[in-house]
């Protein structure tokens, strides 16, 4: 794979970046170099935002078609999107790292399913509302596109992320200028193709990849009226400030360091699958992912060997392997920063029990053996910071309320499972997780129903009907007669 670009896809147009800068792509699983593409500057994001601004305030524009004839561009944006669902697959996991068998649900499948419901939504739910006034009259309740959303994501799944964000925002009636991440653009040259197939309007989507200082440009530019912002803590917090100061809104999506309640009549090992997945996916790079192992006193000796096991049973290898159930990290900066808390684990006291290193015959690729520590305190930093590699800390708790009171005891709260055959018991504990979403024996998520976090995770919901109520204002037109 080599795959050049040399123009950005601005105002349904392939334009010319205004600098020479590039961005090279290198494969995680072989360090070679497999594309390169222009790297955004400030002025292709003004660009960016004008052409969305145009396209917004057009008085006959986007915002204002009825919504069947929106809808009728964005199925054609859907059909298009999934006839390049495979090449889709390919790109992301030479990029990132993602094994193809976890990318051909979430990268390949997802984009066309979410525009898809996200049509279907707008066919069905009104845009208008009459009330009775309480006093006289009647109120018209109006739900109006919220106007040019810039709308940022990061590289660990980078389509399905995108899709979260496009096809509520577009369905409203918004137009986005779109900045993908350094690490995975292949993908998102890919949308641009399927937008200007589809004959998507002029300025209604625009897409600059860049760094973060294009992103903070982005992010503050006078012609943005919604954030929609996916990444880390850190960075959300900055975004978050800058969105405060100039009362913009904003949904943020951030990091994770979610607690995996083994509750002491579970039984893993039929669901060791389910579990792995909701522990380990991706290799750790998943911010919902439950990294926190609590297990009962009672059982914490079986459920250590059984992770143990889990994890010598994977498959580590090159992504785009069929057979592959880990790849690599995603770069070799990830890579420094998921051994560096390795160390520190060992160095605060934990018991390695599995991985920690390097996988041996595998020289080239930035791979990591899967990890499992035991015996770890809950406020150690292994325990505390998202590590965002496939490192599990096995914390062991006395009785429910104090598996609770661990699970709560994170500055996160995005992510989660409990695991019991006993259904009740399971969501009894489920409802006192402090946490944004959490799963009962798996971690699934629903197109259907709100993403998002509480406390350090983020402010705001993706998916589901509120996601896009996030795109739309609410009118109220008080009427006399
Ligand atoms: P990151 O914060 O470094 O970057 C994310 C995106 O934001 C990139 O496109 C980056 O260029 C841009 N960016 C960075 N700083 C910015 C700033 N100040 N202003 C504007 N844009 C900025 O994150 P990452 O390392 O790419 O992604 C991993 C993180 O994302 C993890 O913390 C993970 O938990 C989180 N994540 C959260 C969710 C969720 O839904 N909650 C989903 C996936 C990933």
């Amino acid at each position: 794979m080599n795959l050049i670009y040399e123009k950005f896809y601005i105002d349904g147009r392939w334009v010319q970046p205004e600098t020479a800068n590039r961005i090279n792509v290198i494969s995680a699983s072989t360090e070679e170099t497999i594309g390169q593409v222009p790297d955004g500057s400030e002025a292709d994001i003004d660009a960016a935002v004008s052409a969305a601004r145009r396209a917004f305030d057009d008085p006959s524009g986007w915002a204002h078609l009825d919504p069947v004839d929106r809808n009728a561009v964005l199925e054609r944006f859907a059909d298009e999107i999934e006839s390049r669902s495979a090449e889709t697959v390919q790109r992301v996991s030479a990029q990132n790292g993602m094994p193809v068998s976890v990318g051909a649900a979430s990268e390949g499948t997802a984009p066309a399913v979410l525009l898809r419901y996200y049509v279907g939504l707008m066919a069905a739910l009104p845009t208008e509302e009459v009330r009775e006034g309480l006093f006289s009259g009647t109120t018209v309740i109006r739900r109006e596109p919220i106007g040019v959303v810039a709308a940022i994501v990061p590289w660990n799944f980078p389509q399905s992320l995108t899709f979260m964000k496009l096809a509520p925002a577009l369905a409203a009636g918004c137009t986005v200028v779109l900045k993908p991440s350094p690490e995975t653009v292949l993908d998102a040259f890919l949308v641009a193709e399927a937008a200007e197939a589809a004959g998507m309007p002029p300025g209604v989507l625009n897409i600059v990849p860049g760094g973060r200082e294009v992103g903070a440009h982005l992010v503050s530019h006078p012609g943005i009226d919604k954030v929609s912002f996916t990444g880390s803590t850190a960075a959300g917090r900055q975004v978050g400030e800058v969105c405060g100061r100039l009362l913009r809104p904003v949904t943020l999506e951030l990091g994770g360091k979610s607690a995996a309640i083994v509750l002491d009549d579970a039984e893993l090992a039929p669901d060791l699958g389910k579990f792995f997945a909701a522990t380990m996916l991706n290799s750790g790079q998943t911010c919902y992912l439950g990294t926190r192992v609590l297990a009962p006193r009672s059982r914490y000796d079986e459920v250590v060997d059984l992770l143990a096991a889990m994890v010598a049973s994977l498959k580590v290898g090159d992504a785009l392997d069929p057979e592959t159930q880990l790849g690599p990290l995603s770069s070799a900066r990830q890579r420094d920063r998921v051994e560096a808390y390795i160390a520190k684990g060992l160095g605060d006291g934990a018991r390695l029990v599995a991985g920690g290193g390097r996988p041996t015959g595998l020289d080239r690729g930035w791979f990591i053996e899967p990890t499992i520590f035991a015996d770890v305190d809950n406020r150690s930093t292994i325990a505390q910071e998202e590590i965002f590699g496939p490192v599990l800390s096995v914390i062991p708790y006395a009785n429910v309320d104090d598996a609770i009171a661990i699970a709560n005891d994170s500055d996160y709260g995005l992510g989660g499972s409990v695991w019991s055959p006993d259904t009740d018991r399971a969501m009894a504990v489920a409802r006192r997780v402090q946490t944004g979403t959490i799963g009962i024996n798996s971690f699934d998520m629903d197109i259907g129903s709100p993403f998002g976090g509480v406390k350090a995770s983020g402010m705001g919901r993706e998916l589901g009907p509120e996601g896009l109520a996030a795109n739309q204002v609410i009118k109220s037109i008080y009427r006399q007669y």
